[in-house]
Parts: C-alpha cells; structure tokens; sequence
C-alpha cells in the first residue's frame, strides 16, 4: 500500500508535506484469523464499565479466549501429569493459567512455579497477577529473578526467569516446594528453558504428585508432546483478526530511519483512536536512539499532527517506567511502542494495530571452534516474522508493514529460529548440571542436543579453569563457583581473589560488569564534560575493571550520593543496582566461607586475580592498532567507551566481544604476559 499524496489529501489534508520523506509499501498478502473472531475482546470491558477497578479486573479476565477452557483445562491436568498448553499470545496463559490452578486447590499442597525468558515479563505479568487477585506483590504472587527476589513464605504464585528455576534445582534437586510448575514460551527454546525440560522430565518420574504444563505460543507443540512422553495437547483457540501484511518494493538500507519514518506516517495519515503502532527494534541503544529522533521530528508541529505518546520497553528498563506501556492511550493520541523482541510473544499490549517489523534481532552467536560468543543483529525467521504480525491483529483488523520485500521473506528468512543451545557458549549450564551431579552430559535428555563441539569447549573451558579435574568431577573451586549466579569467569574472578586478597575490590568489580545497562550518559550538549568525568576514574591509565572499582568505590565514599552521581555523568540507578548486586555477592562470598579483603590499593594484585580468570580471553597489539586474540588468532579491537582504547596496551585481557561494525572488545585491562604462565600453566605452556 502506498501512504502516497492522493489518500492522504482525501483522508488527512492538513497533514500534507509535514514530513518529506516516504516510504512506499506493496499490499501483500492478508494473514488471515486462525480460529477468530467472535466478539471483539472489550465487549465485556465496557459493560463493565462504572464498576470499580477490581471488577473491572475480573471482567477483563472473563473476556480472554482462555477462560472458556478453563473447566477443560483443569480437567486435563487433572488427568495427565504433563500438558502441552498452545495458544495464541495474549488469550490468557501466562496470567490465568496459574490463577486458575490456584482456585482448583494446587496451591495447598506447594507452590506454582512458572518461568519466563525474560525479567521484565516476570516482573510485569506477577505485577498484573496480584492486581487481578488483589494481593500486594511479593505477598502471595511474587518474581524472582536474578539479583532481585520478590517473593515470600506466603507466595503461592512464583513467577520467574528460566535461569532462576534452573538455580532452585542446586538447593531443592526434587522442586519439593512446587506442586506445579509451568515452564511458559517454551517455544522461545532458551538455553535455560531446554535444560528445564530435562529436569522436570526427570524429576516428574518420582514425583507423580508434580504437575507440569509446557506452554508455547506456536502451534509447533508435537515436537514438546513427544518429548514428553506423548503428552496430550490442550489447544486454545485464539481470537486474531485478520492482519494486512506490506512489504517494501526495495530493501531499506538503514531500518532503524524506515522504521521511523514509517510510524510517523502511519501516524498522520491514520485517524487518531483507532489503534496504536508497535516497533520491533534490537535494543536498547536503538531503542534510546529512535526515541529522540521521533521526539526531534514531531518537536514544533504542534497541533499539526496528534499528540503521539512514545514508550519504550527493553530488558533493562526501569521498574517504575514498565507499567507505562500497559496504560490506556487517550482518544486524543496515539502510543508508539518502540520495543526490543519482548514484545513478540512475552508480553502482549493491548490496542496495537500497527506493527513495524524491520526485520531484525539482537542474538547471541557461538563459535565452537574459537570459543567465541558474540551478539549480533540478526535476520529474523518466518515464524518470528509472523508472530510480530500477529501482535497487530489482537483487537481488531490489523496491519503489518515489513521493512523488507516479499523476495526477503520467501527466500532469505529461516523458517525457525534456531534453538539457543546450539547457538551459545555452554560453560555455565555445564557447570550447573555438573553441581547438580549430573556427569553424562552427552547422554543427557535434550530436546535437541547442542552441538557436540560446543559441549567439549565448554569441558575445555572449566578444565582450564580448574572448575573440573581431570575425570570431569566438579573440584572444590569449581563447587564455590556454582555458587555464584555468575558465569564461569566472572565466578572464577571472585573465587581467585582470595588467592590475591582482593574480594572486596572483586566483588564490586563483578557488581559494576553485571548491571547490564550503561553507567555512564552524555547529554548532547555536555559531551566534553562528561567524557573528562569519565577519564578522571582512568587516572594512572588503569583498565576499565579498576577504572569501574573505583566509580563505585567513590560513590560508596560519598554516602551514595545522587548529586555526586549527576557531577560525574553516572547513572544513579545502575549504581543502585550494582549496589544490589554487591550486597548478594558479599552474602555468597560468606557462604563459600571466603573473607572480605581489600588489597589496600594494590592493583596488580587486582589484575592478577582477573587475569587468573579471564586468561582464556587475552589479545596482543598488533601493528595496525589492531589485536589478535591469543589462542585462535582473530582480529579484534578495543571498543571505543573502553578508557583504553587510545592507550593501545600491548597485552590485554577483555571481559566478552560484541560484534557492530567491527568485533570489539568490552572491559579491557592490560596484563603482563609472564601472568598468563602464572596463572595458567596448563592453558599456555601446552598448547603453545
Ligand atoms: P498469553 O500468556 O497467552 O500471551 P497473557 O496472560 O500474558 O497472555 O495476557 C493476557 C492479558 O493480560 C492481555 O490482554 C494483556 O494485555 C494483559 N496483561 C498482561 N500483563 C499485563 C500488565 N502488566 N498490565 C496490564 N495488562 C497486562
Ligand atoms: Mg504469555
């Protein structure tokens, strides 16, 4: 379809000529309903209108296709321990699945258990459940996930990531305490959720008492029903309206200004009131970006065009901004969700009937061979294409407009996405299933095996790292690692420490590396101000691990001030939430009986102990400016934000590659090539 003049003068003229640059879509194909599309979902939403807020919950909750299978549904959990749940995203799953188990009684005898891939769905969807069961969160429904419990004696409905489920396993190896557990988006097919199916499956044997239900938002589920013993599949037949898809008649060369450029004439050209428009971007940095482009273009028009309400949501969103996305837009207005793949099927918004999907996701890739692990925006498959679509269909008719051609969609997208296990860096599920004293990996349950090169690099690994000795038993280091929620290095950096006498300093630096979101900002007009406060922590031309001791040092010795975060460009909430952090690994260094000590300002002890750990990830300078890494000889490059990056050290260690438009090194500290046969005779000496 093309947003060209003639529709638009007919249908919009003031608009005209408020933006100049268009992009022309080609009409398609119309996804049409699955099994839709009786009563528009709201019918009931406004009859109940004028109750007050709570009914208005339970009202709402009667109108989701779920509710009508519900007598269906506990019947068959009542007679099979293992159901395959399929049904489209947003009829219910996730927030009544468990409410509904809960009514039946399951909860008398232990807890509901139901994990999500992602943080921020657990915590939205708890946060919807206690609202829809009147509790406070944290009370009877809670979430826990990694660094962050809210839940309590008295939680009967957990909800939480895969990872934080696959940790209960260490202290409670039978789930006693769960009398369901409910592994959610199963057809996301996470390293986490993968490893769940083996060790509920396992664990479902002896305990007959445990009900488990898998629930996926494709209708893919023979593969799930199979590998569970030909379990029984309960279908919920979803309401999706039908949804126009259009493709670009060209490519477009950068996705993130078609993008724009596409919401906001969608924007102009469409009657405000009937719908809002969701964008799939591949993250934060993205998203942040295409936030003050759309501010900065719609900026001085006024009452030209109708007001459009921008709302992002990614992983690392604060808490206190999530719940945005979920309010109702005024009739006066439109909602833009600019969101990261979140959006696909782990969190449903209502009122959407725009999608724009560029096509593109933020996914980790593995090589076995080199053992490197690198995020990389990625080509979407067919079935993510098509689940974004869906999103637009929900409510009422849709439209999808895809920034790419139906040549693109046919020819050059994988049908599926491939599973994360055969994608990923497998140290710390090895480590886990080897606390768990699970040693045969290779004969291990998978629902698809990980390549088996990837499971030797990862013995490789923790041999190197002495987490293993050499028959593959777990040694004493390796079990106080397992119990740090941490990678295999990371864990290994803290546990080392002890040799340097360093854990005070370790544990905030491991703190500052796993926040996740960036630390420091630089407003536009203040950039060289704050790169000067940036530098100050660099003094000495130290690497960016002690660089990142020291801001949170600094600010500890400030009381935790705001202000002095605002005087040095940081942002106080990743402060906080390295705080956190810190607070947990203090607790967990007690717990594997190693003392709090400080090297008293000895830095080289500080970068031996790091070295110790991360020697597997050392590169040397090259000619050019450029790095090679140590063991399989690759072209790297320090990243730009890191503090050394002028520098050009000779050797160095880095903490994880990214790869942009060059592959990078992030958090990187010079080391002495002496250290690398010091700390890791085995590694270095043989294999050179
Ligand atoms: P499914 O798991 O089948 O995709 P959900 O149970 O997540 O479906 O969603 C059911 C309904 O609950 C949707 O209409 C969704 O918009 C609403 N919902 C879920 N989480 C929230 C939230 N945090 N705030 C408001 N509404 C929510
Ligand atoms: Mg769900």
């Amino acid at each position: 379809m093309k947003f060209g003049s003639e529709k638009r003068k007919k249908e919009g003229g003031d608009y005209d000529f408020v933006f100049d640059n268009q992009i022309e879509f080609i009409k398609h194909e119309v996804m049409n309903c699955t099994s839709c599309c009786g009563e528009a979902y709201g019918d009931s939403l406004e009859k109940s209108m004028g109750k007050s807020g709570f009914e208005k919950l339970q009202a709402d909750r009667r109108s989701l296709p779920v509710y009508s299978y519900r007598e269906e549904l506990l019947k068959a959990v009542e007679e099979h321990q293992v159901v395959i749940v399929v049904g489209e995203t947003g009829s219910g799953k996730t927030t009544q699945i468990p409410q509904y188990l809960h009514e039946a009684g399951y909860t008398r005898h232990g807890k509901i258990g139901c994990t999500q891939p992602r943080r921020v769905a657990a915590m939205s969807v708890s946060a919807r459940v206690s609202q829809e069961m009147g509790v406070k969160l944290g009370h009877e429904v809670g979430y826990s996930i990694r660094f962050e419990d809210c839940s309590s004696d008295k939680t009967v409905i957990k909800y939480m990531t895969d990872g934080m489920l696959l940790r209960e396993f260490l202290g409670e190896p039978d789930l006693s305490s769960y009398s369901v557990v409910m592994v959610d988006e199963a057809h996301e097919r996470t390293l986490s959720t993968d490893i769940l199916f083996g060790l509920v499956k396992d664990i479902a044997r002896s305990r007959p008492d445990l009900k488990l239900l898998i629930s996926s938002a494709t209708l893919d589920a023979k593969k799930f029903s199979d590998y569970f013993d030909c379990a029984p599949i309960f279908n919920i037949p979803g309401r999706r309206f039908p949804v126009e898809i259009n493709y670009t008649r060209a490519p477009e060369a950068d996705y993130l200004d078609a993008a724009i450029v596409t919401a906001l004439q969608i924007h102009v050209t469409r009657p405000l009131g009937d719908g809002d428009i969701l964008v799939f971007l591949t993250g934060q940095e993205e998203i942040e970006m295409a936030e003050e482009i759309l501010k900065r273009r719609t900026r001085g028009l006024g009452t030209k065009i109708g007001e459009l309400i921008i709302c992002p949501i990614y992983a690392n969103l604060p808490t206190e901004l999530q719940a945005k996305i979920f309010e109702p837009t005024p009739k006066s207005a439109r909602k833009v969700v600019l969101a990261t793949n979140i959006a696909e099927t782990s969190l449903t918004i209502d009122g959407i009937k725009y999608v724009i999907d560029p096509g593109f996701v933020k996914m980790k890739s593995y090589s076995p061979r080199t053992g490197m692990e690198s995020l990389l925006v990625t080509p979407i498959s067919k079935a993510s294409a098509n689940q974004r679509a869906g999103r637009a269909g929900r409510t009422g008719p849709g439209e999808c407009f895809r920034l790419y051609t139906s040549y693109n969609y046919q020819n050059d997208l994988e049908d599926n996405t491939v599973p994360e296990i055969q994608r990923t860096n497998l140290g710390n599920v090895v480590l886990n299933l080897k606390s768990l004293g699970i040693d045969d990996l290779v004969n291990f349950d998978f629902i698809d095996p990980p390549p088996e090169a990837s499971l030797l690099k990862a013995l490789e690994l923790l041999f190197a790292l002495s987490v293993l000795n050499k028959k593959g038993e777990l040694t004493k280091v390796g079990r106080k690692m397992a119990e740090f929620p941490l990678d295999p290095m990371l864990s290994k950096m803290i546990v080392a420490s002890e040799k340097y006498r360093c854990s005070d300093e370790m544990i905030s630096i491991a703190a500052m590396l796993s926040i996740g979101s960036s630390i420091f900002y630089r407003p536009k007009d203040k950039q060289v101000h704050a790169d000067n406060a940036r530098m100050n922590f660099y003094t000495g031309h130290v690497g960016d691990h002690i660089a990142l001791f020291r801001i949170y040092n600094s600010w500890k010795e400030t009381n935790f001030s705001t202000q002095w975060c605002y005087e040095n460009y940081i942002q106080v909430r990743s402060m906080k939430r390295a705080r956190d952090i810190r607070d947990q690994l203090e607790g967990l260094l007690e717990r594997v009986e190693i003392e709090v000590m400080s090297s008293s300002g000895d830095l080289e002890a500080i970068s031996k102990a790091i070295t110790s750990a991360y020697f597997p990830n050392c590169a040397r300078l090259q000619k050019n400016g450029s790095y090679t890494t140590l063991r399989h000889p690759q072209t790297v490059h320090i990243h730009p934000s890191s503090g050394l990056a002028q520098l050009l050290p000779r050797w160095i260690v880095y903490h994880e590659l990214v790869q942009t438009t060059k592959e990078y090194m992030r958090q990187v500290s010079e080391i002495k090539p002496e250290w690398l046969i010091d700390v890791a005779p085995h590694f270095y000496q043989l294999k050179d």
